[in-house]
């Protein structure tokens, strides 16, 4: 699954030495051998952006592809359908909408609230969204049948 990272956690991956925890995404995203892919677009972009050295740092996956930004519009109106559910308990429906425009499973982030929201199976499925927290998960730095960026299958 492509991975989404919440503005929450950016500043502990977008620097020279990430934090222990997310130097695991950090290396899935940089090392050419690997197939590590980040998703953005929407309110996230602008937020992502807004973290020190994230322009740079998406700047930079974007030159090497292992960042796919999703148009504004499709986030936006995703977003409107995940508030017509009523179902988000966060509050980041554009986060929600970021996963189901784009395929991505994985979300990296600190919020309980929107933890919830992502494992969801109302509001994300097929598959079920994915929550990283630390090292311990860099097993679900991995692509999905969703993303369509899954090795070998299209
Ligand atoms: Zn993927």
């Amino acid at each position: 699954m492509c991975v989404i990272v919440d503005a929450n956690v950016a500043s502990l991956l977008f620097r020279r030495e990430p934090d222990c925890d997310f130097l695991p995404v950090f290396q899935w995203l940089q090392d050419p051998r690997r197939d590590g892919c980040l998703v953005f677009g929407g309110q996230l972009a602008e937020e992502l952006r807004r973290v020190r050295g994230g322009r740079g740092y998406l700047l930079q996956l974007n030159r090497a592809g292992r960042a796919r930004r999703i148009p504004d519009a499709e986030v936006g109106s995703e977003e409107r359908c995940v508030l017509g559910t009523g179902l988000c308990r966060s509050d980041d429906p554009h986060i929600i909408a970021l996963a189901r425009a784009s395929g991505a499973r994985t979300l990296c982030s600190h919020d309980h609230s929107l933890h919830v929201d992502f494992k969801n199976l109302r509001l994300i499925s097929k598959p079920k969204g994915k929550v990283y927290q630390s090292r311990t998960h860099s097993g679900l730095l991995t692509h999905t049948t969703s993303c369509g960026l899954l090795r070998g299958r299209r």
